[in-house]
């Protein structure tokens, strides 16, 4: 079965014009919604999902540029008559929730069930077959390998370019990766384009998307894909994500 990707945010904390933060959907039967940045929810309506649609959403870490917009959809399929939501996400995703959710006590008629998931983790979810990896950044993060049919997406979330993300990633259609800055940036617990490439040289992925692009990056698109070229070598399509970008595999 073929199914699609939607990405509602290519931008992170700092913001810049066109890009919300950290956020997507990926659709084989019904829309599963992977990390929730402020902008994301407009992005949602903007994309045509109503937030009635989103009954579950899987996140990659607490990072505020991937969760903040997470308690205005809950709030908003509250005012739509909605009662029940699904969050999964690393440790502490409940604690985190419920802290926030606290303040607003309305928010409490809403059932909210959640679920820790850790690297290595396999489970089903809107039809979708979905196994966890571990990301490497400053807090406990995962990236996500999906699956329908023969088909494979996968999406890294917040990481440095790592040996886990390349055997997350082997052989997928597709991998939306972050590459937070261009050169000659040198950083840790993000990716660059160069690193980026040749840590995925000989993966057998047949198309990059690049993702949470910080405004070090604005200007410098081209240049971008042309050093993760460098690295990975011909024969892998390469591009910069952009916000509301529908993708078919
Ligand atoms: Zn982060
Ligand atoms: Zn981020």
């Amino acid at each position: 079965m073929s199914f699609e990707v939607t990405l509602l945010g290519t931008g992170v904390g700092i913001p810049h014009s066109g890009r919300a933060q950290a956020g997507l959907v990926v659709k084989a039967t019904e829309p599963l919604l992977f990390d929730c940045g402020a902008g994301a929810l407009l992005r949602l309506a903007e994309a045509g999902f109503s937030p009635l649609e989103i009954d579950t959403a899987l996140l990659t870490h607490l990072h505020l540029d991937h969760v903040s917009d997470l308690l205005a959809l809950a709030k908003a399929r509250w005012l739509m008559g909605e009662s029940r939501m699904e969050v999964r996400g690393p440790d502490g995703v409940e604690e985190w929730f419920e802290t926030v959710r606290g303040l607003y006590s309305y928010l409490e008629e809403l059932d909210v069930s959640f679920t820790v998931v850790r690297p290595g983790d396999r489970f089903t979810l809107k039809g979708l077959e979905i196994e966890a990896g571990e990301a490497v950044h400053s807090l406990p993060a995962l990236s996500y390998r999906i699956e329908s049919g023969t088909k494979a997406v996968v999406y890294s979330g917040d990481t440095e370019p790592s040996e886990l993300m390349r055997d997350l990633a082997s052989g997928a259609d597709l991998l939306i990766h972050e590459c937070s800055f261009p050169e000659p940036y040198v950083v840790t617990n993000h990716s660059t384009p160069k690193w980026l490439g040749e840590t995925f040289r000989g993966a057998g992925i047949k198309r990059i998307v690049l993702t949470h692009l910080y405004p070090q990056t604005i200007g410098c698109e081209a240049e971008m894909v042309r050093d993760v070229l460098v690295g990975l070598g011909d024969g892998v399509e390469v591009e910069i994500g952009r916000d509301l970008q529908k993708i078919s595999i």
